[in-house]
């Protein structure tokens, strides 16, 4: 029996799959595919008579049905999913009915959105000395999130953000950040659609990214990035500083 392939298909760009995910593409018998977010051009890669399946309209029962039917008949099943499916995935909950019925599966790391959006504004969200953390978050909506991971006790740390699923709720977003201890000035950016054709990019701070935001009319498939990491404060690394020693180098002044 063949196991079934979670890949994660990158942010948007039919570039940004890994080797090893667009190879598997390629050869797949079944591929189900997350419609709803994942660029249509990469399914290209798919061969001729490859069979597509969009999982927006479908269930988890459904998704397992196609999984499991194609397995048991020696298919290549590729399960492709937006950016790396270890983020907002919903990887688990298919994981465990795969298990269930015995079925191996593999995961193909992808490119996940946080990444593709700090690519597209060219910056680094471990700044040294202003930010050493990244925390990756949502909103809660109709999902709840547990309560110890509320916005704004996270904004508490003042550290780098990337917060996914939340920008519909831009208002309550940034009254949590403020709430929480960022000031007015931290810097923010929302990428929308990060390295699709049709990407956009807001910049701003937290005093005026709503009307920004509003007004470019962005509702989704958006990350918003908070933290000073943004701003125009920086240090240089010890890595690169003659100055400094490391096993790879000796300092070459005092
Ligand atoms: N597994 C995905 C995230 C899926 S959750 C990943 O690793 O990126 C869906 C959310 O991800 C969207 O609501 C949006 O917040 C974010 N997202 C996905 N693709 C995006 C893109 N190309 N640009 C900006 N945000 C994106």
């Amino acid at each position: 029996m063949e196991k079934i392939y979670f890949v994660g298909a990158g942010p948007g760009d039919k570039e940004l799959i890994t080797l090893k995910g667009y190879k598997l593409l390629s050869k797949a018998d079944i591929v189900i595919y997350a419609g709803s977010l994942v660029n249509p051009e990469l399914l290209d890669y798919c061969r001729k008579g490859c069979l597509l399946y969009d999982s927006a309209t479908m269930s988890l029962e459904e998704i397992i049905e196609v999984m499991s039917e194609g397995a048991s008949q020696d298919k290549l099943v590729v399960r492709l999913q937006t950016g790396d499916i270890s983020i907002y995935g919903s990887i688990r909950e298919q994981a465990e009915e795969l298990k269930k019925l015995n079925i191996e599966y593999e995961s193909i790391a992808g490119v996940s959105s946080f990444l593709a959006a700090a690519a597209s504004l060219g910056i680094e969200y471990t700044v040294p000395e202003i930010s050493q953390s990244l925390i990756i978050t949502r909103m809660e909506g109709r999902t709840p999130v547990p309560e110890l991971e509320k916005l704004e006790l996270f904004a508490k740390h003042k550290t780098s953000m990337a917060i996914f699923l939340s920008v519909q709720g831009i208002e309550k977003v940034v009254e949590k950040l403020l709430e929480g201890g960022y000031s007015e000035s931290t810097p923010v950016a929302v990428v929308y659609k990060a390295t699709w054709r049709d990407e956009k990019t807001v910049s701003g701070s937290l005093s005026d990214i709503v009307a920004k935001v509003k007004s470019e009319g962005i509702k989704k498939t958006a990350l918003i990035l908070v933290g000073d990491f943004l701003g125009d404060e920086y240090n240089y690394s010890k890595l690169y500083d003659k100055s400094f020693s490391h096993e790879y180098r000796k300092a070459t002044i005092d």
